[in-house]
């Protein structure tokens, strides 16, 4: 089956049970796609609890056979998921492009990490066995990953197709059920999977597509038999879906949010290799990503030579701004008004004595959330735009003497998700590595992500980690069994 959606026919039915069904509830959301801010539908479905309750009775329905269908069954099924994705992801990153405005190439990327999460965690469906301990003290003991039951993602709108599979593919591959519920503002890619679970083989229940907003999102993180909710947003939001879990059923949570992450740029470092990076970092998904880089801190030594190249860098940038539907494009629009409004006070507010504005600060077009990527340079280390979480093509630029000096600056903040370091010291470099207090480190690169390594944030950043075998620990709970061999 190939799905064939165009902005005239939107998936607009919640996927439950293997069907596609209307919302119980009479709740509407309007979507709008931010390359002129004209209206895509006003009747995309808002579920509200009914929904989420028959969604829930399902999943519980659908889990017992789930958890004990075979691992070569189970493997298949999500192998062919991530076919179905990568052979219909024309139109799923269509679906996704109108709303989130980022152009094909990030579409083209997103596509590619979910139909890798899936197949990654479905290669370790036979290979994610427990342990077992010898019963030379006479008991024999085992340890079982056991599934949790039924569990949700919430993710955001900044990567509606990417963070599906971060979140989807682990909690399916170890046998839980799972019920998605994507950002308000970037509901159509994942309603279109429906058709793709169905034809993949998911058993009704297993897998499901609630679209919502915050008030869908509190109904999933507070439910008494959720036993999981996998969150990807805003700390504020964060917060308060951790309160929720905690008041409702101690449900396990799993949290990554925002960053303000660093990049240290050392004299010795390569320039042209510290300047890519960095540029690049900022100005991808218009800089609407969770571990850009957003502080870059460079030694004095280079400074001038630096700043120089980097803001011929995002001027260079700028140029590849353009309608996302165009091919050619490399940095669409922010994703909506608001986000514009939100970024555009920061720049203004930022030349007001917080810093100078080096590059930038302008719209682009008169139509549109268009911005130019933008840097200041003399920031004020106390400021809102030195400390807090941007979400757009905006950095901030300061000049540094000492390791000693930035480490500290870099480190005095609640995020932790992201850093990088640029040095050719390899010492220096491992030394700083270990002294970031982050969830990742680049080393001569920065905001990079594996599938096979941890990703995730300390400290305000996030709580557990998503990639690699952590994921599946947390979509699982270990269970001990011990034997009594002398009975
Ligand atoms: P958000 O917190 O506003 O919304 C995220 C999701 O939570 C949406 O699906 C939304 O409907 C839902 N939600 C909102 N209020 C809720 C509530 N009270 N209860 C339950 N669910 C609720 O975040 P956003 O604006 O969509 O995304 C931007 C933020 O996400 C940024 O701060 C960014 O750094 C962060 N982010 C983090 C990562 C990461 O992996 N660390 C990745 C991408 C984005």
């Amino acid at each position: 089956m190939t799905l064939s959606y165009s902005t005239k026919n939107l998936p607009k039915q919640l996927f439950i049970n293997n069907e596609y069904v209307d919302s119980k509830s009479s709740k509407k959301l309007s979507v709008y796609n931010p390359k002129d801010g004209s209206l895509l539908a006003d009747d995309v479905p808002l579920a509200g609890e009914q929904d989420v309750d028959v969604a829930v009775d399902a999943a519980e329905k659908a889990f017992p056979a789930w958890k004990k269908m075979s691992a070569n069954q189970r493997r298949g099924i999500l192998n062919r998921f991530a076919d179905l994705v990568e052979k219909n992801a024309d139109s799923i990153a269509q679906l996704s492009r109108i709303s989130l405005g980022a152009p094909a190439a990030f579409g083209a990327f997103e596509i590619g990490l979910c139909a890798e999460c899936f197949r990654y965690n479905a290669g370790f469906i036979d290979k994610f066995g427990g342990e077992s301990w010898p019963q030379e003290d006479g008991f024999l003991k085992i340890v079982r990953n056991e599934p949790l039951g039924v569990t949700a993602g919430i993710v955001p709108w900044n990567g509606p197709i990417g963070t599906i599979g971060l979140k989807a593919g682990p909690a399916l591959a170890t046998g839980n059920c799972f019920i998605l519920k994507p950002s308000e503002k970037t509901p159509f890619s994942s309603l279109a999977l429906g058709t793709l679970i169905k034809e993949a083989g998911f058993p009704p229940g297993v897998f499901q597509v609630l679209t919502g907003d915050g008030s869908t999102g509190a109904l999933l993180a507070s439910h008494m038999r959720i036993r999981k909710v996998s969150f990807t947003g805003s700390i504020a939001t964060g917060k308060k879906i951790q309160e929720m879990a905690a008041k409702s059923n101690l449900k396990r949570v799993t949290l990554e949010l925002g960053g303000k992450s660093p990049a240290v740029v050392f004299d010795d470092c390569n320039l042209e290799n510290a300047v890519t990076w960095t540029a690049n970092a900022i100005t991808a998904n218009t800089g609407q990503v969770c571990f850009a880089a957003s502080r870059v801190y460079v030694q004095e030594g280079i400074y001038d030579k630096f700043i120089e190249k980097y803001k011929e860098a995002m001027k260079a940038k700028a140029k590849e701004i353009g309608d996302p539907d165009d091919k050619s494009t490399n940095i669409g629009p922010l994703v909506d008004e608001a986000q514009f409004k939100r970024v555009q006070g920061f720049i203004e507010r930022g030349q007001q004595g917080q810093g100078t504005l080096a590059v930038g600060g302008k719209r682009v077009g008169d139509k549109g959330f268009y911005l130019e990527p933008t840097v200041f340079t003399d920031v004020d280390p106390k400021s809102e735009i030195h400390c807090e979480e941007i979400f757009g093509p905006v950095s901030v630029v300061k000049k540094f003497k000492t390791e000693e000096e930035i480490m500290q600056l870099s480190n005095n903040t609640n995020f932790g998700l992201m850093a990088g370091v640029f040095t050719q010291d390899i010492n220096k470099a491992l030394r700083v590595a270990s002294d970031f207090d982050s969830g990742m480190v680049g080393i001569n690169c920065v905001s990079i992500m594996f599938t096979m390594t941890p990703f995730g944030g300390s400290k305000e950043s996030g709580l557990g980690r998503e990639c690699g075998v952590h994921a599946l620990r947390a979509f699982t709970e270990p269970k001990t069994i011990m034997i009594n061999m002398s009975y």
